[in-house]
């Protein structure tokens, strides 16, 4: 849906540039332990398992499963739609992220509902990853 105002920027960080660069080009990507392999995300400099800083960039397939959500109401942007749905997604890769769910209603997320990513324009020219869910089939819902 058309709206006069986009979704504001991403707020890109030194630790966060790869994972932003990535969302640009629609790939969903995390941080991974060059010395012990441990996913970790969000991204930031130190591995939590061994405390080693050297890091690799790696890709995600972006399915995974609703953990949590939440409605959010307020404060109100003229960019998005309310309630927002916030939810916290459980990847098939062991590691959780915060994002927002597109293509449903409220009433009809549920925790464990299967989602695949996708990504959506923001102001900038910036892409942002989001879930939508997917059938028992793997195929996205209209
Ligand atoms: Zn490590």
């Amino acid at each position: 849906m058309f709206r006069a105002v986009q979704r504001p920027a991403p707020v890109v960080t030194e630790d966060s540039a790869a994972f932003w660069d990535a969302a640009d080009e629609d790939r969903l990507v995390t941080q991974r332990c060059a010395a012990c392999g441990r996913l970790r995300h969000p991204p930031r400099p130190m591995c939590p398992e061994c405390g080693s800083l050297t890091v690799e960039v790696v890709e995600l397939s972006g399915r995974g499963v609703v953990y949590s959500y939440a409605l959010l109401h307020h404060p109100q942007h003229p960019a998005f739609e309310y309630p927002v749905l916030a939810a916290l997604i459980d990847l098939a890769e062991g590691i959780r992220i915060v994002s927002n769910l597109v293509g449903l209603k409220r009433d009809e997320i549920r925790i464990g509902l299967p989602v695949q990513v996708e990504f959506v324009s923001t102001d900038g020219d910036h892409r942002v990853p989001v879930f939508r869910p997917v059938d028992v089939n793997g195929s996205v819902a209209p």
